[in-house]
C-alpha cells in the first residue's frame, strides 16, 4: 500500500515533539490490501504521565489567553485542513479503507467542526448583573485543566475533530489517545496544529491500547475524559474515571432502526437505506442496521436490492476494517440464515480483483428477520441490513425501544402524524424524518441515548460547552456605604 507521505513509525507527540521511548509496538494494518503500513508504539502509564506533565506545564498560559486569541490558531487550523484535504483523505483512506469520498467527506466534517470552535467567542459570552443595590452577579465559564480524548477505528479524522476544536478553544489543554488500529491522521492533524502556531504542551498524543486508556482513567492530574467506541469499553471507561471522581461522557455503540411505512416515497427511501446501511461499509455508528417494514413494503425492498446492486466493493463500497471484522460480519449472516431470515442480497465472500488481500463485504440485505435473532439485536458493523416486518407503527416503535441501544432512528413516510408519532415515541438520540443517516449539525449536539451514550450532554455543539467548562460566579461590591443586609 502506498501512503501519501513515506510514513515512518508512529510515533507519541508530547510538549511539541514526536518522540518514542522503548514501547513495543503493533502493525498497522492496511485494510485495503492486508499490507502493513506503519507500527504504531503500545505506550505505558509512564508515557501518558510525561503526556500529562506537558499538558499541565502548557495550561497555565494557555488558559490566561482570551478566548479571541485562541480560536486565531483554529482560523489558521482550519485553512491547513482545508490545503492539505487530498493528503488527509488519503491518509484515512489508506488506514481505514472507505473510499476517497468518503474519506474527504470526513476531512469537511472536521472543518465544519473547527468551524463551530472558531464561533464560541460569540456563544460562550457571560452573564452580569446588579442583583441588589451596588452589588453584581458575573459568571464566566473557565477550562477544567487536562483532558483526554480517547478514539474508535472508524472516523480516523473526524471523531477526534469532536473534541479537539472546542475543548482547546476553551481553554483546555488534552492528551489524545488515538485508535491504535488509525493512528496516522492524528500524527498529521498534531504536525498541523503545530504548524497553526499551537503552543507546544497545549495538544499530545500518546498512542496504544487498554493500558494507555486506564492509566488515562486513573490519572489524578485529567479532569474529564471524553470515549468514543463500542458499549462495551464505553462502560468499562465511564465507571473507570467517574469512580477517580473525573468528568466523562462515553458514547458507545449502535443499532439503529429505520421505520418505513408503505406511503413513503419509493426511489427517495430505497436509496436512503442503502445509503445508510451501506456508506462506510456499515462502520457508522449513525448507520442503518434494522428496517422495520410496516405492513406492504414489499416494492421498497425490491427498489433497495436494484439500488444496492448498483454498489460495487472496491469503486463505490470500501472496506470493513480487519479481517476479523470480516468473519465477524459474515458470522452474522450465516446465522441469521440458519435461525430462518431469507438473504436477499448476499455480501458474503466477496473478493475485488487486484485487491485480493482486501477486507470487503458486498451490501447484504437480510429479510424476514425476527426480533430474537442475533442479526436483529446485536451491532454487525458492516454493509448489513436486516428487516424485520411489522403489522402497524405501534409494534414498529416497540420493537424500535426493544433494543438496548439508542444513538439514532429514522422514521419514512408522507405522513406527518406517523413521523411526529416516531419523533416522539422512539427512545433514540438522533431522530430522522425522511433521512436514513440523521446526524445534527453544529450548533446542534450529537449524542445518544441508552447504551449509546453514558454521561450528561452530548459530545458536539452547544452541549459541548457544558462539558468542557466549569462556570466561576463572581458577585462583587463597590459601594462600602451601602447598607450591608444578608444579601448584600
Ligand atoms: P473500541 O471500543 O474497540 O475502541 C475504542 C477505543 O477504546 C480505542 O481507542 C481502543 O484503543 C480503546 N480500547 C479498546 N478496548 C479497550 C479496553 N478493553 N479497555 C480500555 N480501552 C480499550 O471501538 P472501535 O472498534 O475502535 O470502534 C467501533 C465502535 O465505536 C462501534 O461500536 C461504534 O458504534 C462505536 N462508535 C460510536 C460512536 C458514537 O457516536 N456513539 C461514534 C463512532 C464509533
Amino acid at each position: 500500500m502506498e501512503l501519501v507521505k513515506s510514513q515512518s513509525n508512529v510515533q507519541n507527540f508530547i510538549n511539541g515533539s514526536f518522540a518514542n521511548g522503548e514501547q513495543e509496538s503493533l502493525d498497522v494494518i492496511s485494510p485495503i490490501d492486508g499490507s502493513v503500513i506503519s507500527k504504531v508504539p503500545l505506550s505505558t502509564s509512564q508515557d501518558l504521565n510525561n503526556a500529562v506533565i506537558s499538558a499541565k506545564e502548557a495550561f497555565v498560559d494557555w488558559s490566561s489567553t482570551t478566548i479571541k486569541e485562541r480560536v486565531q490558531v483554529f482560523f489558521r487550523y482550519r485553512s491547513l485542513l482545508e490545503k492539505n484535504i487530498d493528503e488527509l483523505s488519503k491518509l484515512v483512506q489508506a488506514e481505514n479503507g472507505k473510499t476517497y469520498g468518503e474519506a474527504k467527506a470526513e476531512v469537511e466534517k472536521g472543518i465544519e467542526l473547527c468551524e463551530f470552535a472558531v464561533s464560541l467567542p460569540q456563544i460562550i459570552a457571560n452573564e452580569i448583573q446588579e442583583v441588589s443595590k451596588g452589588v453584581e452577579c458575573r459568571t464566566e465559564r473557565k477550562p477544567l485543566g487536562v483532558v483526554a480524548s480517547i478514539t474508535p477505528f472508524n472516523f480516523p479524522n473526524m471523531v477526534p475533530h469532536w473534541t479537539i476544536p472546542n475543548a482547546l478553544v476553551l481553554g483546555n489543554t488534552m492528551v489524545m489517545k488515538p485508535s491504535e488500529v488509525v493512528p496516522l491522521s492524528v500524527v498529521r492533524i498534531a504536525e498541523l496544529l503545530k504548524e497553526a502556531g499551537l503552543p507546544d504542551g497545549v495538544f499530545n498524543v500518546v498512542n496504544g491500547g487498554k493500558e494507555v486508556v486506564e492509566a488515562i482513567c486513573d490519572h489524578p492530574d485529567i479532569a474529564a475524559v471524553s470515549f468514543v467506541g463500542s458499549t462495551k469499553v464505553a462502560k468499562i471507561v465511564y465507571k473507570r474515571a467517574t469512580s477517580t471522581l473525573k468528568r466523562c461522557v462515553a458514547l458507545g455503540g449502535a443499532k439503529n432502526h429505520l421505520i418505513v411505512l408503505p406511503d413513503a416515497n419509493l426511489q427517495m427511501t430505497a436509496s436512503n437505506v442503502v445509503a445508510s446501511m451501506s456508506g462506510c461499509a456499515g462502520q457508522r455508528c449513525m448507520a442503518a442496521s434494522v428496517m422495520v417494514g410496516v405492513d406492504k413494503v414489499d416494492p421498497i425492498i425490491e427498489r433497495m436490492v436494484e439500488e444496492a446492486k448498483k454498489i460495487t466493493p472496491g469503486d463505490n463500497l470500501g472496506t470493513v476494517i480487519s479481517a476479523e471484522a470480516k468473519q465477524r460480519i459474515e458470522g452474522y449472516i450465516d446465522q441469521a440464515e440458519a435461525a430462518g431470515a431469507k438473504i436477499i442480497l448476499d455480501g458474503r465472500n466477496t473478493t475485488v480483483k487486484g485487491k485480493e488481500g482486501g477486507f470487503y463485504v458486498g451490501p447484504t440485505i437480510i429479510d424476514y428477520v425476527t426480533p430474537d435473532m442475533s442479526v436483529a439485536k446485536e451491532e454487525i458493523f458492516g454493509p448489513v441490513i436486516s428487516i424485520i416486518r411489522a403489522k402497524d407503527v405501534n409494534e414498529a416503535i416497540a420493537i424500535e425501544n426493544g433494543s438496548n441501544y439508542g444513538n439514532a432512528a429514522a422514521v419514512f413516510t408522507q405522513s406527518g402524524g406517523f413521523a411526529k408519532k416516531v419523533m416522539e415515541e422512539a427512545s433514540a438520540g438522533m431522530i430522522g424524518v425522511n433521512i436514513g443517516v440523521p446526524v445534527p449539525r453544529e450548533p446542534f449536539s450529537f449524542g445518544g441515548w441508552n447504551e449509546s451514550k453514558f454521561g450528561v450532554g452530548d459530545i458536539t455543539g452547544k452541549s459541548s460547552i457544558e462539558f468542557w467548562t466549569q462556570i466561576k460566579k463572581t458577585t462583587t461590591k463597590w459601594n462600602p456605604e451601602a447598607q450591608v443586609n444578608w444579601m448584600s
